[in-house]
């Protein structure tokens, strides 16, 4: 990618803040030929062009962020921090506003592990395969909880609300204890970590006067340079319990029958209920089935099915712990199910000392099911578009409906799942595409608006946003003429006057970039 300059800055006064950067990193962690800028590009982009960074810059240590954010000011460049870069289908390492400096700590890779209490304090360059291999290596009696594609950084993914498929799935919620540095360059540390030495930094996660941890997470106000994550025990058993369901409406029963589950602890997991094509994505290409345009036609669709013996939906629940206490747990499951269908409930159990299926659910990391992006042949790409939903199986039905009528109408295939938190549902939607088919491109981009129009219309939110559509989203968190986005951008000014750290995330914009916000 060629050079495109941060807004308002030449490219000598750029190459004096990047001389200055080498003077805290060194000469090889300044990053600024085309060649790496193309590493930094959103892969799954649209149009790859739209967010581009100037240069990268790679610190070891928060001293040396400190010191980057320092001249940052000075120079008044702007920073994109990104800890892994493999946030793919929201953004991957590309900044909202091209110019930006991404700055990336993937050499910060510290490991420091509380084995009496189960919690490991990260650098932001710890991705889940470097904590699972140290988790392995060491014979911690802890797991860890990793993504479906578990290539980035376990605090990266957090800090984008990123969810996993153990009970610690809300990864959010499992950070306790944070150091920051702030847009001036001072080092703030959260909760307990507030007062010095504390040996409950990362155990209590919210000292005395008020909890400041949530305010860095999908904001701008800071870069989390160490956070402290909870880990789970290493359970005697998991017992797995799998059902497929035959009929589109079973959505709506099903929920109902999870949510109570879900909320009393019964299920300490999310389950999520996936349609056939997230199973058949992995596996094949679309080629294999249909070669035609349009949405796969229903005699397609159970051909998919019947190869591979898949529901119309599936549910797979996870009870993890004592074996007495998963079986009885199961029963319990299983004696809800019976009381609404007659689908086959499918049992098996896995037993500590035996092999692990490598699987994000027993605590592996693993990528394979990136293989779907090939669905459509090409350079193939997916965008995530993900509306948080009350926990109702009407609702959720309805949900499925109008979004399944706009894949109808778009031509594409629906690739969606209903993951039930404990008290509400994430309707994830993972669209796919091919970047090479420019009218797909074009047809996606529609698709998604619609599909936002659609879900603002029912005043269901996205609880996560690609880097081009943050604005779109931000925009429908509307309360009071959009009250906590004039908060968000009051937070902003007084904190970083200078507007340096990440420009436009979550539609958050600074003063000196606040007319560069997108209104379509
Ligand atoms: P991953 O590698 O786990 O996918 P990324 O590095 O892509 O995570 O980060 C996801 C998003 O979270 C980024 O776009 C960035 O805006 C934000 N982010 C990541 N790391 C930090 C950090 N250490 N401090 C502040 N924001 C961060």
């Amino acid at each position: 990618m060629q050079l495109v300059l941060p807004p308002g800055i030449s490219e000598s006064a750029l190459n004096k803040a990047l001389n200055d950067f080498r003077g805290v990193v060194g000469q090889q962690w300044v990053f600024a030929s085309d060649e790496d800028r193309d590493t930094y590009i959103d892969h799954f982009a649209f149009d790859q062009t739209s967010h581009i960074a100037a240069a990268a810059v790679a610190p070891s240590s928060s001293e040396e962020v400190q010191a980057i954010v320092r001249l940052a000011n000075e120079h008044k460049i702007p920073l994109w921090p990104i800890s892994r870069g493999k946030n793919f289908g929201y953004g991957s390492a590309a900044p909202v506003m091209s110019g930006s400096i991404v700055l990336d700590m993937s050499r910060m890779k510290k490991i420091q592990m509380d084995l009496e209490n189960g919690v490991v304090l990260l650098e932001p360059g710890v991705g889940f395969y470097d904590l699972f291999d140290y988790v392995e290596e060491n014979d911690v009696p802890f797991w860890i909880s990793p993504i479906g594609n578990s290539w980035g950084s376990v605090i990266g993914n957090a800090l984008d609300r990123g969810v996993g498929y153990t009970p610690y799935g809300d990864h959010a919620a499992r950070l306790c204890g944070m150091e920051v540095v702030l847009p001036d360059g001072d080092l703030v540390r959260t909760g307990m970590g507030a007062m010095d030495e504390s040996p409950s930094w990362n155990l209590h996660p919210y000292g005395f006067g008020p909890g400041w941890q949530q305010m860095f997470v999908q904001s701008n106000f800071g870069i989390v340079t160490k956070a402290g994550m909870w880990l789970m025990d290493k359970p005697e058993s998991i017992v797995n319990l799998d059902m497929e369901l035959d009929q589109m409406d079973d959505l709506g029963w099903a929920i109902d029958t999870l949510a109570p589950m879900r909320r009393s602890g019964l299920l300490q997991q999310s389950p999520s209920i996936g349609n056939w094509l997230r199973a058949a994505a992995v596996l094949t290409n679309r080629s294999d089935w249909y070669e035609e345009e349009g949405a796969l036609p229903d005699s397609v669709i159970t051909a998919i099915r019947n190869q591979f013996g898949l529901g119309w939906w599936s549910i797979n629940l996870r009870l993890y712990g004592y074996e007495e206490v998963t079986l009885a747990m199961a029963e319990k499951v299983k004696e809800k199910f019976a009381a609404r269908t007659s689908y086959e409930m499918k049992q098996g159990i896995w037993r500590e000392g035996e092999p692990r299926e490598i699987q994000p659910f027993a605590g592996v990391p693993i990528t394979f099911p990136m293989m779907n992006s090939r669905w459509h042949g090409g350079r193939g790409a997916h965008v995530g578009f993900s509306p948080a939903l009350p926990q109702s199986g009407d609702a959720a039905l309805a949900q499925f409906r109008r979004t399944y009528d706009r894949y109808n109408e778009f031509g594409m295939d629906y690739h969606g799942s209903f993951a039930l938190a404990e008290r509400h549902i994430t309707n994830v939607n993972q669209v796919l595409f091919n970047r090479d088919d420019q009218d797909m491109v074009d047809r996606v981009d529609r698709f998604f608006r619609a599909m936002v129009e659609d879900a603002n219309e029912h005043r269901y939110g996205e609880y996560r946003a690609h880097i081009e559509y943050m604005d779109l989203i931000s925009d429908s968190y509307d309360f009071n003429n959009h009250a906590q986005r004039r908060l968000n951008e009051k937070v902003k000014d007084a904190l970083d006057p200078n507007g340096i750290i990440a420009p436009g995330k979550s539609g958050i914009w600074p003063a000196s970039y606040r007319s560069r916000r997108s209104t379509g």
